[in-house]
């Protein structure tokens, strides 16, 4: 890692320290470019830090990248750019192994390559104007005025700040907060689908310091069903995200559901039949959490609502992760169209990687000219 003064340039500079920033940060500085990132608060903080792990492949000897592509369009609801889930479905198995090059411990093994470089890293300096000049972008993040022949932008997406608008729970990191959309919408780059927000359909309802955590979903994989106040099943508890999410505003417009303790709206989602080896072997942290709280998920069920969690769209951008402005490129959460206007689980973290490497490759070739 490199101090760096004031007023810097770079061939590549990239905004956001999370999965997708780190992995084109890596893929630039491996193409030969001089690139640093910069973050708008520690390296550390971001929804890459908070995600689960699960990330798709098609590995198996029973699947492919043909039917893992055919998954998400469908789970798009068609409505994908079918050319970007090509490259994401048609590299991830090669990503994958990338990472397990890397060491993965996800986004601690992607910071580890950069700090163990000499990418500069700007940490507490959010990005806050953005100017096309002759040969390339002049950036105020913080304090600093840097200029770079090529510009990543893997800001994340907003849900941290839709939730507070809306007066809901998130997920999210409270990082994320869409400044940097806006700033490159501004400068007239094209979006999709931005108003296609996810839902996790399990967030945490009750107790307080679990609002807004993500249940996993392998929860329901285990056998958990979602349950109205009369104690009846609902909904298909193995649905997709937002037919699961739909099914349970449902229940609770129609006055079927419960009421957590401070007043929010809530239904239950049936832990107890979880088999409690399944529930050990798999979900000690989600155990830990409640139980430390005086709740034991596999003796009373536990209170849930759906919480914002992703931004399916973005900004438009080519299988080269360019925007539609020359020399500016997105990636991760911030960009739009492997997802359409639904992302299917485990794929955020498979499309920071994708292209992630491919914005940090195209972005060290722009900038040698
Ligand atoms: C609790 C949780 C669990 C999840 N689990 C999974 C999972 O298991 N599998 C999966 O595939 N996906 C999962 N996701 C989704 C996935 O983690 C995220 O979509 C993905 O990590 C986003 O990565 P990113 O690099 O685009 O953005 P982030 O990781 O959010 O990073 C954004 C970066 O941009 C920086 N930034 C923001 N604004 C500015 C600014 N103005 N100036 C400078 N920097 C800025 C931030 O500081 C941060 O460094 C989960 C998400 C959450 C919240």
């Amino acid at each position: 890692m490199t101090a760096v003064a004031p007023s810097s340039s770079f061939d590549v500079l990239v905004i956001g320290s999370g999965a997708s920033g780190l992995a084109a940060a890596v893929s630039a500085h491996r193409a030969g470019a001089r690139v640093a990132v910069a973050a708008k608060g520690s390296l550390q903080s971001c929804n890459s830090a908070k995600a689960q792990g699960g990330i798709q492949a098609a590995f198996a000897p029973d699947d492919s990248p043909e039917q893992h592509a055919a998954d998400v369009w469908k789970s798009s609801h068609e409505t994908a750019d079918r050319r970007l889930v090509d490259v994401l479905t048609s590299e991830a198995p090669s990503a994958i192994q990338w990472l397990e090059e890397l060491g993965v411990e996800f986004t601690k093994a992607l910071r580890d390559a950069v700090e163990a470089s000499d990418i500069a890293t700007f940490p507490r300096s959010p990005l806050s104007a953005l100017e096309q000049i002759a040969g390339g972008w002049r950036v105020r993040c913080g304090e600093h005025e840097l200029e770079a022949a090529a510009v990543v932008l893997a800001a994340g997406g907003r849900c941290w700040r839709e939730a507070q608008e809306r007066g809901e729970l998130s997920t999210n990191h409270p990082g994320a907060t869409g400044e940097v959309t806006e700033i490159a919408l501004g400068l007239g780059a094209e979006a999709r689908d931005l108003d296609a927000l996810q839902y996790h359909p399990n967030g945490g309802a009750w107790p307080p310091n679990l609002q807004g955590y993500s249940i996993p979903e392998t929860t329901r994989a285990y056998g958990a069903t979602l349950l109205n106040a009369a104690g009846e099943e609902f909904t298909d508890p193995l649905g997709p995200r937002d037919a699961v999410s739909a099914a349970i505003f449902e229940e609770v417009d129609a006055g079927r559901g419960v009421e957590t303790p401070d007043g929010r709206p809530a239904v239950y989602l049936d832990t107890t039949r979880i088999p409690e080896r399944d529930a050990d072997v798999s979900l000690p942290y989600m155990l830990r959490r409640y139980r430390a709280a005086g709740i034991d998920p596999l003796r009373e069920p536990i209170l849930t609502y759906p919480v914002l969690h992703y931004q399916n769209g973005g900004l438009v951008i080519d299988t080269d992760a360019q925007t539609t402005l020359e020399g500016l490129y997105a990636c991760g959460e911030i960009a739009g169209g492997a997802h359409g206007r639904n992302r299917m689980m485990g794929n955020s973290l498979l499309e920071c990687c994708v292209f992630g490497r491919r914005a940090g490759r195209a972005a060290a070739e722009k900038a040698k000219g």
